[in-house]
């Protein structure tokens, strides 16, 4: 191997979604940058997904939207179908609008865009496997390169934006930041990308990503229908991690038997995954290191996108490095402001939804049927609730709703209950500690709100 630098101002662990746009703004700041991913270059963005992003991140950070071979389809909407079918909602959300993407092609967009920044070294097939410290401050990483040799490369600040087994996270000093999280907060995927080569199928819905609720086909989670172009979708399903039969062939039962009409297919990419789906970790920063994405539980917790996420904390991870850098601090009071720009842009959305997510899954098909058919949530209200975490109701509103569920009144109350522990935490999240020492008070806060919901779905499974 020819002579390797091994000091760096920063190490981006990662070259996913995360980890190519932090390393980019990094660049772009004028910092020295490392990017190391165990990939080959080549494979760089090949991941199992549903594809989808949505158009508001790329005018957020500025930068091309996707186009040509990185565009499989553009996407107007979101169609969320009841599990009896009766019911759709359609929900044409400008934050949500936007693309199905060819992964791979986007990927390796996005590591060219960081390389073109100004990325110093670049390494791949390069496995990071360790944390190096100086008392309890991160300075660099223990790496494997593809070679075989072991190194130590050395940073004022490491980014981990190593996905959601993070190696880096399982290995980290600090109390504030879970090492694992509960099988009860993620869930279990399999999907397939498939292709009509004799056109004797046409996809549906081109303009609309659909998604079925259905506890008795995907339990815990919901099938996906998103289109690719005319003659090629991605279908899949999610669900609760302890499922105990295999998830491909609930796949194949559910899903595959259910949309594929053709036996004339290619199946152009299978395979599973796994999916955060809850608020993220109670602290993304230690010293001397910021975690961003998927290793940081930065996903989505209603319907599992973490592109978007992944993408815009991995601009606050460089812009904040870049800021510690400058004034010489790597220490935990000087990054926190990424913690701030988490937990009160998108965090705040997150931790309201992850307590809709939990509700919804101990809801029956009938709840689910009788809910989104008399209309208690509507196309708006669930607009509203992604984009801020709870829904405003006049009385008037809340007369209506009540009269409509006046057959379901304890799914009513339980639903309004539930509203409004989404405005407490959003709330608690915009209010995010704005120093560390306010930190713990804070969780304590945030605890209580969890053990309010909790409670509320143990009364909700002893009473059925
Ligand atoms: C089935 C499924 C469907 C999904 N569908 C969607 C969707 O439609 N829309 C959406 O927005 N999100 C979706 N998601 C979530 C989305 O894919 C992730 O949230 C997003 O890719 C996170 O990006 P990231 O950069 O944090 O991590 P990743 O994309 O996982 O990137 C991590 C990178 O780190 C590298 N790496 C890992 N370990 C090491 C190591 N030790 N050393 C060096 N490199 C390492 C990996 O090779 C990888 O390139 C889906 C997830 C699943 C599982």
């Amino acid at each position: 191997m020819a002579y390797l630098e091994n000091i760096f101002d920063v190490i981006v662990v990662g070259a996913g979604t995360g980890g190519a746009i932090a390393a980019r703004f990094a660049a772009k700041n004028g910092l020295n940058v490392c990017l190391i991913d165990r990939k080959q270059r080549k494979k760089i963005g090949n991941k199992i997904c549903g594809d989808a992003v949505g158009r508001e991140v790329f005018d957020f950070l500025k930068i091309e939207h996707p186009s040509g071979k990185e565009l499989s389809c553009t996407i107007k909407g979101v169609k969320l179908y009841s599990p009896d079918r009766s019911k759709c909602i359609t929900m044409i959300d400008p934050r949500q609008t936007g693309y199905i993407v060819d992964r791979v092609e986007f990927g390796q967009r996005l590591l060219k865009d960081a390389l073109n920044a100004g990325v110093k070294q670049f390494l791949d097939e390069t496995m990071v496997l360790d944390l190096i410290y100086d008392n309890d401050t991160v300075i660099g990483v223990t790496a494997k390169l593809k070679d075989g040799t072991k190194i130590d490369l050395k940073s004022k600040i490491v980014i981990d934006a190593s996905g959601l087994n993070s190696p880096l996270r399982k290995k980290i000093k600090f109390d504030k930041i879970e090492k694992d999280f509960s099988k009860d907060d993620a869930i279990l995927c399999y999907r397939e990308i498939i292709n009509f080569p004799a056109k004797d199928q046409d996809v549906i819905d081109l303009e609309y990503i659909s998604i079925i609720l259905d506890q008795d086909k995907a339990p815990g989670g919901y099938i996906w229908y998103f289109p690719k172009n005319k003659y090629s979708f991605n279908i899949g399903i999610g669900v609760f991690m302890d499922y105990k039969g295999k998830v491909k062939e609930l796949y194949h039962e559910n899903v595959f038997k259910e949309y594929v009409k053709s036996s004339n297919i290619e199946i152009q990419s299978s395979g599973g995954g796994v999916c955060p789906v809850r608020r993220p970790i109670w602290s993304c920063i230690a010293n001397g290191i910021i975690f961003v994405g998927d290793a940081a539980l930065q996903v989505n917790p209603l319907h599992g996108g973490g592109i978007d996420p992944s993408m815009r904390a991995g601009f606050y991870a460089a812009i904040t490095a870049a800021g510690a850098i400058q004034s010489g601090d790597y220490s935990i009071n000087k990054l926190w402001d990424y913690n701030v720009k988490v937990m009160t842009n998108f965090g705040a959305e997150f931790a309201a939804l992850d307590l809709l997510r939990r509700v919804l899954q101990t809801l029956s098909n009938t709840d689910l049927n009788f809910g989104l058919g008399k209309e208690l949530l509507t196309a708006s209200e669930i607009l509203q609730i992604a984009e801020t975490g709870g829904i405003t109701l006049s009385l008037w509103d809340m007369a209506f709703k009540a009269f409509k569920g006046i057959s379901r009144p304890k799914l009513l109350l339980d639903l309004n209950y539930l509203r409004l522990r989404m405005n407490d935490i959003y709330i608690l999240y915009e209010n995010f500690p704005r120093s560390y020492n306010q930190f713990e008070d804070w969780k304590k806060e945030v605890k209580n709100v969890y053990d309010k919901i909790h409670k509320m779905i143990v009364d909700v499974k002893i009473n059925k």
